[in-house]
């Protein structure tokens, strides 16, 4: 069965491209949230194998919403998609229990690179 993935990001752009490089590798992207709100009813809902989330969005950002994620399930895998120049929330969100991050512009290498680490 294919790794289901939930993909968060509060701009489309990101989110079309992050689903591109799954789809095109075997991935199942069961649902997509653009904030952290969103991304935790939607975490409930379909219980994804990972997640994919931005870290700076509206409303809830990503670093609330993965503690409220790993608070519900402590096994979630979530994989954090920062900018440059966010080194010291990345370290936060690792603290947090994110697994491991990557870096935008996404290149599908080491997308796809932390999603194989972190599911295996
Ligand atoms: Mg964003």
């Amino acid at each position: 069965m294919a790794t289901k993935v939930l993909i968060v990001d509060d701009a489309a752009f990101m989110r079309m491209m992050i689903k591109d490089i799954l789809t095109k590798n075997g991935y199942e992207v069961v649902a997509e949230a653009g904030d952290g709100a969103q991304a935790i009813e939607l975490y409930k809902e379909h219980s994804p194998d990972l997640v994919t989330m931005d870290i700076t969005m509206p409303d809830m950002d990503g670093i609330t919403s993965l503690k409220e994620i790993r608070k519900m399930d402590p096994n979630a895998k979530v994989i954090m998609c920062s900018a440059m120049g966010q080194q010291a929330m990345v370290i936060d969100a690792i603290q947090a229990g994110a697994k491991d991050f990557i870096v935008k512009p996404f290149q599908a290498e080491r997308v796809l690179e932390a999603i194989s680490k972190t599911i295996s």
